[in-house]
């Protein structure tokens, strides 16, 4: 996953590629400007248009940016309706994404939305609630990905709450591990969650 991969963004997405299947449901809990939001509707639009990315942002900037950045890229109106995406906090993901979905696949990108106001981050409090709703509504054989960034204020402390969130989930159905560039001390942290 890493080699040739110079982001950790890429080696996010080279991962969720190994997962992710045509025709798969999956959410991307921090939309921002959409980039992981086209990465995963790539993934899972099969040529009968069918797959589904369900998107969130708790700033509605957000939601715009990633709305007209994928009216840009995808052509295909069909292609583009497997979006869907609402301005609501991430620990609510379990009111808009159906019970009978199995969901293959939970992004976070955590921190603040590049280009906009860098006060409006994750937090901790919140990001854990996301985590517990990712947990419950992942199907088995699924993952979640959280990508850390750790050279702001405060992404220490979140990068501690997702590690003992991590470390709390129960060995036999899921597996947990981190990487991490060791030769870049403040490169983005990505925790991977398999659920068994
Ligand atoms: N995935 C994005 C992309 O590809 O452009 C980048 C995401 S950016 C690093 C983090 C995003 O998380 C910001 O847009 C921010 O508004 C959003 N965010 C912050 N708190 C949130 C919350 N409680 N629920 C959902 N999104 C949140």
């Amino acid at each position: 996953f890493v080699t040739g991969k110079r982001r950790a963004t890429e080696v996010a997405h080279a991962v969720w590629r190994s997962i992710v299947r045509k025709g798969d449901t999956v959410v991307d809990a921090t939309c921002g400007n959409g980039n992981d939001t086209l990465a995963l509707l790539k993934m899972v639009a099969d040529e009968r248009a069918q797959g589904c990315v369900y998107g969130m942002d708790i700033q509605d900037s957000a939601i715009e940016s990633t709305s007209s950045f994928l009216k840009m890229a995808v052509d295909d109106d069909h292609q583009r309706e497997l979006v869907k995406l609402f301005p609501i906090c991430h620990s609510r993901m379990e009111e808009i994404v159906p019970k009978d979905a199995p969901v293959r696949l939970v992004a976070f990108n955590l921190g603040y939305l590049p280009g906009g106001d860098k006060t409006l981050i994750t937090v901790p409090r919140t990001t854990e609630l996301a985590l517990q709703a990712a947990s419950r509504i992942l199907s088995s054989g699924g993952l979640i990905s959280v990508l850390v960034y750790i050279g702001h204020p405060g992404g220490r402390d979140e990068l501690d709450v997702v590690e003992s969130f991590a470390s709390s989930l129960p060995l036999d159905t899921w597996a947990s591990c981190k990487l991490q560039m060791v030769n870049r001390p403040v490169a983005p942290v990505l925790i991977l969650l398999n659920k068994k």
